[in-house]
């Protein structure tokens, strides 16, 4: 099974400030170079596993962009690989992981963030960055949703998440996740605010008290199936320090291509 690196240039969903869609082109270019290895912490060579990249353009309009980005994952699923998508904001996830149900059926998603991207709408917009979860949900794309790192939330996407079965974990609640709902078929959704800004100061909308590189490294590598897609998202490299968020979505791409490859 091999893994196609999808980057989807797209913020133009994203709520308060721009950038996430310079993200894909930064994180390819230190993901192979030379400042670190190409191998994951288990040995895996992602040089190896990640076998085709998918960097095209998308529309302008959001609509289109949507459509563009499912016809692209439906295609790598068609090829048979997995698709390992480079955000852009969260809003990509809804079309992806609807391209990911035609072929697999509901999936079941482990969710880092800082928020639970479960508004109903988000000033005015169905398809904004802070509705992918919501949207997916409706849609029949989700059958476990575990969401960990929430540190940001509202009463209203609370009620929303508790109808519909969402587990909902803050940072502090990692011990918490329920492993066993995470069977296949898996899908991981990394938004890099689930992070601490200590260890991913690269976002629009830091959050400070989350979680640490190695625990979302942890959590990787507790995983009780091999995904069968995942995205990172909302790096936005004008807010970046020296590259340290760039630098974990890389790690990140790796850890990820090793798990999908199993
Ligand atoms: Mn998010
Ligand atoms: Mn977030």
């Amino acid at each position: 099974m091999t893994v196609t690196l999808h980057g989807f240039s797209w913020d133009a969903s994203s709520s308060y400030a721009r950038g996430p869609a310079l993200a894909p082109p930064v994180i390819r270019a230190i993901l192979f170079s030379e400042s670190s290895s190409s191998y994951s912490l288990s040995g895996a060579d992602a040089r190896e596993i990640i076998s085709a990249y998918d960097f095209a353009d998308l529309p302008d309009d959001g609509a289109e962009a949507r459509e563009a980005i499912s016809t692209r994952i439906a295609t790598t699923l068609k090829a048979g690989a997995k698709p390992l998508s480079l955000g852009g904001d969260h809003s990509v996830t809804y079309p992806i992981l609807r391209a990911m149900k035609e072929k697999h059926g509901p999936l079941n998603i482990l969710h880092i963030d800082a928020h639970t991207d479960l508004y109903e709408e988000f000033e005015g917009d169905r398809y904004s960055h802070a509705c992918p979860f919501a949207r997916a949900i409706e849609d029949g794309c989700i059958g476990t949703l575990v969401q960990v790192g929430l540190r940001s939330t509202t009463p209203d996407c609370r009620a929303f998440g508790e109808k519909h079965g969402v587990v909902m974990l803050g940072a502090e609640e990692m011990d918490a996740i329920p492993y066993d709902r995470l069977t296949g078929p898996l899908y991981v959704s990394i938004d890099l605010d689930g992070l601490d800004p200590a260890f991913a100061p690269g976002v629009s909308h830091p959050e400070p008290g989350g979680l640490s590189t190695r625990d979302v490294l942890q959590i990787l590598s507790a995983l009780p199936a091999a995904p069968v897609g995942a995205d990172i998202v909302e790096l936005n490299p004008e807010r970046d320090i020296n590259m340290m968020t760039a630098g974990v979505a890389a790690r990140f791409v790796k850890e990820l291509a090793a798990l999908m490859a199993q």
